[in-house]
């Protein structure tokens, strides 16, 4: 079994154009990543019709709720057979610690459980908004930190961040970064950039790319640029 370290998102509503996309990458380079609006048009047929193309899932849907509810929900994602799933951290160690313990240790196979710590659109005066007083950076850090003991393998976070991370977790934590884009690529919305190489060196595990290979007119020639840039 190859581990492919790139993630590519389907952000493609519709079902048919998400499979098509999925039709011109490679199962044995990629996996992909089902979010919130192509997975509520599509519903789960959408994660089994990818899994009947060889593709592993990352089902990106970021549970967040009363311990038992986001229990039942990690439960149901876990029986699609998604490769992995993510929470918010922010729900706390007992939601974190329901969740884990509804799918089951991922060493013995259940899906990889990562934890959102803070949502890369907010700044430190969205935070403010909603209460929570503290420097992004730290607040990054305490929800990576209290995800790790409550039994999360990892967390989602912005190549920036990781440098900060990295020596706070233990070196087997996933980073799994978003924002990342090849040397000379459009931003498009992201504002907390890195280049594939420098999300690795930054200590990244698995890197979720979009529009840079969804958005090239060959997908898989984007995807060879991208391991060869990141080295
Ligand atoms: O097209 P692009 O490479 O920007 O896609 C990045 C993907 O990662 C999108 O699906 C986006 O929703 C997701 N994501 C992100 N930043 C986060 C968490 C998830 O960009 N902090």
């Amino acid at each position: 079994m190859t581990d492919p370290r790139i993630i590519v998102a389907l952000d493609i509503p519709q079902a048919d154009a998400a499979l098509a996309m999925a039709d011109r990458l490679d199962a044995a380079r990629c996996r992909v990543k089902v979010g919130k609006e192509l997975f509520t048009r599509a519903g789960p047929g959408i994660v089994h019709a990818l899994h009947a193309r060889g593709f592993q899932v990352f089902l990106d849907l970021k549970f967040h709720d009363i311990p038992n509810t986001v229990a039942g929900a990690c439960r149901a994602a876990a029986d699609l057979g998604v490769w992995m799933l993510n929470v918010h951290a922010s729900g706390g160690a007992a939601m974190m610690r329901s969740a884990r313990d509804a799918v089951g240790e991922s060493a013995r196979g259940a899906p990889l459980l990562i934890a959102v710590t803070v949502l890369t659109s907010l700044d430190e005066s969205d935070l403010a908004q909603v209460g929570m007083l503290a420097d992004v950076t730290q607040q990054v850090v305490r929800l990576a930190t209290l995800a790790e003991s409550s039994g999360m393998d990892g967390v989602v976070c912005s190549p920036v961040d990781l440098v900060r991370l990295r020596v706070a977790l233990a070196p087997g934590f996933l980073a799994v970064t978003p924002g990342v884009r090849p040397a000379g690529a459009a931003s498009g919305d992201q504002k907390r950039i890195a280049t594939p190489a420098a999300a690795v060196a930054a200590g990244a595990s698995y890197l979720v790319i979009g529009r840079p290979i969804t958005g090239a007119g060959d997908p898989l020639a984007a995807l060879a640029a991208i391991e060869a840039e990141r080295g």
